[in-house]
């Protein structure tokens, strides 16, 4: 029996950190045993926010390619490639648009959100509004059977799901409706404790330097009640905490819990064994990037190469979808 196939994808918007590898690189790389796997660099997605600053993009694109690769995603297993080198999602994009209701654009709930939360820009454009439209055209075009994705995007493949049913009406069975594939993403804040985002510069490379990192987990902030190093202090309210839970072992989790709430154990040292953490973790795939640093002309022949595939599929979808729109 043929594997399912799943599509996501990732916007090239600067360095990739730890959010990404816990919220999604982990989980794509293990889906590679199981699935047919597209990962997409999704370039035209950055600039639905970043129209105006278009400068870093296709520097992240290679950037973001190679940390991919040294997280473990596979081009032997997995189709890799660059969104608008298949400009047939564009094309699919126009033509879903035509039948898709504004409501049904203007309810889903990131739309709101990011409205509010991203500040400093004119987002009142078409292309953002569009931007899960664009998505379901991304999913679409493979024709995916399922979609990794953490609870908020859930809305996104229901609207999906919802223009597949419409095209499939109007025109005949085209698409299949993809599942929503719900991955578990650990609480992993910033490293003062806000939400991890880029413009409070509070998050942690994915393949920082070593000495960069341990700096920067010396600097994080901890609970503080723990003002005098006999104050007993609370795991559970500290951002170190919170990075040991996803990134040491139980034993040193469990040390963690008991030796803070007892104030048996100073800060510093809690930081440092967090950061002994993140480098047994984060040191091999900190080694491999070194190594595809080394021959970027690979990275290219590898997202040319991947493009190419990708486009070969969505290219079968479009005759199908032109022949039964009848243009
Ligand atoms: S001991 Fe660790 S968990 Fe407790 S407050 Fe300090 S840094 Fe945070």
């Amino acid at each position: 029996m043929s594997k399912q196939r799943i599509l996501s994808g990732m916007r090239p918007t600067g360095r990739l950190h730890l959010g990404h590898l816990v919220g999604a690189l982990e989980n794509w790389v293990r889906l590679q045993d199981q699935y047919e796997c597209f990962y997409a660099i999704v370039d035209w997605h950055a600039l639905t926010t970043d129209y105006d600053r278009t400068q870093g993009i296709r520097e992240s694109i290679l950037d973001n390619a190679m940390d991919w690769l040294a997280t473990g995603l596979d081009p032997s297993r997995s189709t890799i490639f660059i969104q608008s080198r298949v400009v047939e999602h564009a094309e699919l994009h126009v033509l879903l648009s035509m039948i898709t209701p504004l409501g049904w654009l203007e309810r889903v709930p990131t739309y709101k959100e990011q409205m509010t939360e991203i500040t400093g820009r004119d987002l009142q454009t078409y292309g953002f509004l569009g931007y899960p439209l664009l998505q379901s055209a991304d999913i679409l075009i493979y024709k995916a059977d399922a979609v990794p994705v953490g609870e908020d995007q859930v809305p996104h493949i229901e609207l999906t799901r919802e223009i597949a049913r419409r095209f499939n009406h109007f025109y005949g069975d085209v698409f299949p409706e993809p599942q929503a594939l719900l991955t578990k993403t650990p609480k992993l804040p910033g490293t003062d404790g806000r939400k991890m985002s880029k413009s409070y510069n509070n998050a942690i490379a994915l393949t920082e330097k070593p000495d960069v990192m341990k700096q920067t987990v010396r600097m994080m902030v901890t609970d503080p009640a723990r003002a005098r190093r006999q104050d007993p202090g609370n795991p559970d309210i500290c951002p170190v905490g919170d990075y040991h839970k996803v990134f040491s072992d139980e034993k040193r989790i469990a040390q963690v819990d008991q030796g803070c709430r007892s104030a048996g154990i100073g800060c510093i040292e809690c930081k440092m064994w967090l950061f002994d953490s993140l480098q047994k973790r984060l040191g091999p795939i900190y080694e491999r990037r070194q190594q595809i640093e080394a021959r970027k002309s690979d990275v290219v022949d590898i997202l040319n190469e991947g493009s190419k595939k990708a486009k070969a599929v969505a290219s079968e979808t479009m005759v199908e979808v032109r022949e039964a729109m009848k243009i």
